[in-house]
């Protein structure tokens, strides 16, 4: 067992610092114990990970790289223009391929940018004296959107997805009314659909005078193609830990940055980037605004490599779409034949969802399938969500998977299905290749018991 040591000081400004007992470790002891725990782990770094809406791709180490050189700069540099000029050149940069005008790179998640965006609503209904309550958000929306909303202290009213997984604009019609401060929506949505009427259900609700809000998670599936703002929205969050290269997992590091139409630039929360015709400033003197949400720059990290990435593809960003785009459909093809095509439409977005609800009466599930795909070095992909397709698989190739790659889970989900015929308890059982095996997920999340453990257990 380790040594601890103990100790108390008092620190530069006089404080006295409380005793802390830290484990004490030979280097090898650490490096080792660090290594066994990362291959404990999953990441995209191992093996293929399809997880559905969630975007994991691999992200170019140049960009970790690039972040890491600007770790020891200190929000209260006394020069720190440079650093305020970067942000400001993202700021552009995300405007413009989003289609809007004011940026704030602070929220530090999807869902901060969410919530973010729905104080602004809040802030501009209440300025113009409207007592407007309710948000709508599409059945197949990410649990973040009626999550945020609530937060914020909207209703939430959701709208009906038709037989083609797109809104049904009839449902819209029926709960759109004065009430209504934003509409929340995702394009192309969970199911990798595209909503064909996009601009018909934002002039719906510009007639009732409601803020329309893109959810920017899928933006992947765009990028360099289409424009929010062009659509019609008046304000959009990215995930820049999806799209814009943050290896992510668990819940962090992320970035949620938010854009707005001009009309509602008064409201973004402090501090906003500013420029005095000389220098650039952190303005905290914005009299409408929502207040502050997050400290300095913002998650700054992983803004640089956000930087980083758009910088390093220029004008070739639509490639990523492209790609996107590509693999998702050529995989989709390759299995679709296996299992239910819920909207059997001829073509997917970025990520696609099936049904395996057909090995149901057989007693195999759509959690049995995705579990077995770790024992075949495969991260299993997103089951039961979206939560209106029964037995949900939900599959995002990403943009930097290759052809072989693709052609192998093809061929990992011919072999489950027939080892499902054979031999299903290998499907029940599974996974067998991993340091755990199956747990209760939810009770695991809920309840969680943190233990510290020795480092050379
Ligand atoms: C991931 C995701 C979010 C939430 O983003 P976080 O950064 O995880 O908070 C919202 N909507 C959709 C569609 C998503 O995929």
């Amino acid at each position: 067992m380790s040594n601890y040591i103990s100790f108390s000081k008092i620190d530069d400004c006089g404080l006295e610092r409380k005793n802390i007992d830290l484990p004490e470790f030979s280097e090898l002891e650490v490096v080792r114990y660090f290594t066994n725990l990362s291959r404990k782990n999953w990441g995209v770094d191992v093996g293929f990970y399809p997880l559905g809406s969630c975007t994991m791709k691999y992200n170019p180490k140049v960009n970790d790289f690039i972040a890491e050189k600007f770790r020891d700069f200190h929000p209260f540099l006394d020069d720190n223009q440079p650093i305020l000029e970067l942000l400001k050149e993202l700021e552009n940069k995300i405007a413009y391929l989003v289609g809007l005008d004011r940026v704030s790179l602070l929220p530090a998640a999807g869902a901060h940018g969410e919530y973010t965006a729905l104080l602004i609503a809040k802030k501009y209904f209440s300025t113009k004296n409207e007592s407007r309550d309710t948000v709508l958000v599409p059945d197949s929306a990410h649990g973040t959107n009626p999550a945020s909303a609530s937060m914020a202290g909207f209703k939430v009213i959701t709208i009906k997805s038709n037989s083609q997984g797109q809104i049904d604009i009839e449902d819209l019609k029926n709960k759109i009314n004065s009430n209504v401060a934003v509409f929340m929506i995702t394009n192309p949505n969970t199911l990798g659909i595209y909503e064909k009427k996009i601009e018909e259900i934002i002039q719906i609700c510009k007639e009732y005078g409601a803020l329309t809000y893109y959810d920017g998670a899928n933006f992947n599936a765009i990028i360099g193609k289409l424009r929010p703002g062009d659509m019609g929205f008046d304000m959009v969050h990215l995930n820049l830990h999806k799209t814009f290269s943050t290896p992510h997992g668990s819940g962090g590091p992320g970035a949620g940055p938010i854009a707005v139409r001009n009309f509602l630039a008064k409201f973004l929360p402090i501090p906003l980037i500013s420029y005095d015709g000389n220098r650039y400033y952190l303005n905290f003197d914005l009299p409408e605004t929502i207040g502050m949400i997050r400290d300095f720059w913002g998650n700054f990290g992983v803004l640089i490599r956000a930087l980083a990435y758009t910088l390093s593809y220029g004008k070739e960003i639509s490639k990523v779409s492209e790609f996107a785009v590509l693999n998702a459909n050529y995989l989709r093809k390759l299995i679709k034949e296996y299992f239910i095509d819920p909207y059997d439409q001829d073509f997917c977005a970025h990520e696609f969802v099936l049904s395996a609800s057909n090995y149901k009466e057989k007693g195999i599930r759509a959690m049995d399938i995705a579990k077995r795909m770790l024992d075949y070095n495969i991260h299993p992909p997103t089951v039961y969500f979206p939560l209106i397709v029964e037995e949900a698989l939900m599959i995002e190739p990403t943009e930097t998977e290759d052809i072989n790659t693709l052609d192998y889970f093809a061929e990992v989900v011919r072999s489950i299905l027939r080892e499902s015929e054979v031999n299903p308890s290998l499907l029940k059982e599974a996974p067998f290749n991993t340091p755990v095996g199956r747990i209760n997920e939810a009770f695991a999340s809920r309840e969680p018991k943190p233990t510290r453990k020795s480092l050379t257990q």
